[in-house]
C-alpha cells in the first residue's frame, strides 16, 4: 500500500513569518496523507522545530558532501536540521540553472546517502509534447536521473508537465494518467515489481483546490507536488483533504 503524500514547494517565497501557514496546515495534515513542505533552505531549521505532523525537506542539494561549493547546501546539511525529504530535478533547477540528467542522479546518490527521501522531477516541455515526444522524453530522465538502488522508501517521482507549472494549464486526466501509467511500469522493469509498484508518484503542475480530487482520482497517481497552492494554508489544507479522501488508484 502507497501512502499519500500532498507535497509543497515553497520555491522563492517565504520569511519567518510564512511559518505560520504550516501551524494552520496541521490538522489537515493528521487525516492520513503524508504531508510534506519544502520552504527555502533559510526557514528550515524553524520549520522542522514546528513542523509536528508535517514532514520538512529541501529543493535541492549539492552532489557532493562537503566542500569549496560556495553558496551550496549538502544533502548531510539538510538532514542535519532535521529535514527528511529534498525535491531534485525541478524543471527551474534543470532551466535555471543549467542540470541534467546525470547531476540529478548524482544528487540523489547523495541524498540517499544521507538519509534523504528524493522527491525526483521528471516532465516535458509543450514543444516536446507538441512533437508527441512526451513518453520518450519522460523515459530518458528516468533512467537518467534516477541512479541504482531505489526503493519504495527513498524515492518518490514528481511528473511535472513543465508548461502546466505555475501557468493554470493542467493536462487532461487521460494525460496525467497515460504518463503515470509509464512512469510505473518503467519503474517495474528497471527495479522489479515490487519496489515499481511501491515508489509513489506525484502529479505536479497547476494543482489547485478546484482540481485536486479529479487529478487524485486518476489510476497512479498517490498525491501532488503543489507550488503556488501550497503557500497558504487556505489553498493548501482543501487540497490535503481531497488527497485524504481519495480511493487508492
Ligand atoms: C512546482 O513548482 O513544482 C509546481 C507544481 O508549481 P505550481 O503548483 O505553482 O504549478
Amino acid at each position: 500500500m502507497r501512502r499519500k503524500l500532498a507535497a509543497g514547494n515553497w520555491k522563492m517565497n517565504g520569511l519567518r513569518a510564512q511559518l505560520s501557514e504550516i501551524d494552520a496546515m496541521q490538522e489537515a495534515a493528521s487525516g492520513g496523507s503524508e504531508v510534506l513542505i519544502c520552504p527555502p533552505t533559510t526557514l528550515l531549521t524553524e520549520a522542522v522545530a514546528r513542523a509536528g505532523h508535517i514532514e520538512i525537506g529541501g529543493q535541492d542539494c549539492h552532489a557532493r558532501a562537503s566542500g569549496a561549493h560556495t553558496g551550496d547546501v549538502s544533502a548531510a546539511m539538510l538532514a542535519d536540521t532535521g529535514a527528511s525529504y529534498v525535491i531534485l530535478g525541478h524543471s527551474e533547477r534543470r532551466t535555471d540553472h543549467d542540470e541534467h540528467d546525470d547531476e540529478v542522479r548524482a544528487k540523489c546518490k547523495s541524498a540517499w546517502e544521507a538519509g534523504l527521501k528524493a522527491v525526483v522531477c521528471v516532465g516535458e516541455t509543450l514543444a516536446e509534447r507538441e512533437a508527441s515526444n512526451t513518453l520518450d522524453i519522460i523515459g530518458g530522465q528516468l533512467a537518467g536521473s534516477i541512479p541504482d538502488g531505489a526503493t519504495g522508501h527513498n524515492l518518490v517521482v514528481a511528473y511535472e508537465p513543465v508548461w502546466a507549472i505555475g501557468t493554470g494549464k493542467v493536462p487532461t486526466t487521460d494525460q496525467i494518467g497515460e504518463v503515470h501509467d509509464f512512469i510505473r511500469a518503467r519503474l517495474e522493469r528497471r527495479f522489479g515489481a515490487g519496489v515499481g509498484r511501491s515508489v509513489r508518484l506525484l502529479y505536479g503542475g497547476s494543482v489547485k483546490p478546484a482540481n485536486a480530487a479529479e487529478i487524485f482520482a486518476v489510476s497512479n497517481v498517490d498525491g501532488a507536488l503543489v507550488g503556488g497552492a501550497s503557500l497558504k494554508a487556505a489553498d493548501f489544507v482543501p487540497i490535503i483533504e481531497a488527497l485524504n479522501g481519495a480511493s487508492d488508484g
